[in-house]
């Protein structure tokens, strides 16, 4: 059983590029947990454009482009919005990240020097304790190992784990590729070695940005680039699997009542299948 306080502490696990038929027949694990009603699975839709930083930034504040202005990858600056990071802290919380150098551009600073800023440790930022990975074939492997690091040594109450490998063989080979498939099937052993580790203390949230087309490219309006999956893992969460779709500006707001936190003004009110009130 989850123990009390891991009613407040979320690992966030965005896949990178994950789409959604294919998280359906890819993980296994992950499908073994809603199968013996540990997990619930929904589909989501994700906003426009199925851009990497633009999305980050819609997952990490719950805000459309539209709104937060970042919508290219070329847009580096700081994000003007307050995110995830931003409400654990001003609760008093701690945060984490072992992610692409994005995220430390959009939340800490920009423009990202490798020297600098590959591992920071500062309290006063908004993600106080991170590993940041620029080369797109930075292995899934090592990037788990950075997280299960960060999450032993600062026990953060909000962790963000977002591993690039799936999106980096989307690119290469396609969408509808073998080696893309296989892919998913390594993050998919990586979350039956390091899942178990956590799911005693946190609740799980695990989520793409966008999918993969057949061209290997992503950002435009199909199916395959638009459709991801939501796995939660959480008693909050009625296990099982639902079809309606949520929304992808859904997911900040459903993390900020797993953590109990008040959403911002900005966020979306939604009605998520399964969540308790
Ligand atoms: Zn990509």
């Amino acid at each position: 059983m989850m123990n009390q306080t891991a009613r407040e502490k979320v690992i966030f696990l965005l896949i990178d590029g994950l789409r959604l038929d294919v998280a359906q027949v890819a993980l296994g694990y992950l499908g073994h947990l809603v199968e013996v009603g540990q997990a619930s699975f929904h589909p989501v839709q994700a906003e426009l454009p199925s851009v990497s930083r633009p999305v980050y930034e819609v997952l990490m504040t719950g805000t459309p482009s539209s709104v937060n202005g970042i919508t290219s990858n070329q847009v580096v600056r700081p994000s003007h919005q307050t995110s995830l990071f931003h409400l654990v802290r001003q609760r008093g919380g701690t945060t984490a990240a072992a992610a692409h150098y994005s995220f430390s551009e959009l939340y800490n600073q920009a423009p990202f020097q490798p020297l600098h800023h590959r591992e920071q440790h500062d309290p006063d930022q908004a993600i106080q304790h991170s590993r940041f990975y620029w080369d797109d074939n930075y292995p899934d492997s090592h990037l788990f190992a950075d997280a299960a690091a960060l999450q032993r040594h600062y026990n953060p109450d909000f962790l963000l784990i977002h591993p690039g490998g799936v999106d980096a063989v989307g690119h290469r080979f396609g969408g509808e590729s073998k080696q893309y498939r296989n892919q998913a099937i390594v993050i998919d052993d990586l979350l039956a070695q390091y899942l178990p580790l956590w799911m005693e203390d946190y609740q799980i949230v695990i989520t793409a940005d966008h999918g993969m087309n057949g061209d290997g490219q992503h950002g435009g309006t199909s199916t395959a680039e638009r459709a991801v999956p939501l796995f939660c893992i959480s008693p909050r969460l009625r296990p099982g699997v639902y079809g309606e779709v949520v929304p992808q500006l859904a997911i900040a707001p459903l993390v900020c009542q797993l953590l109990n936190l008040q959403p911002t003004t900005k966020m979306g009110r939604f009605t998520i299948p399964g969540l308790a009130a």
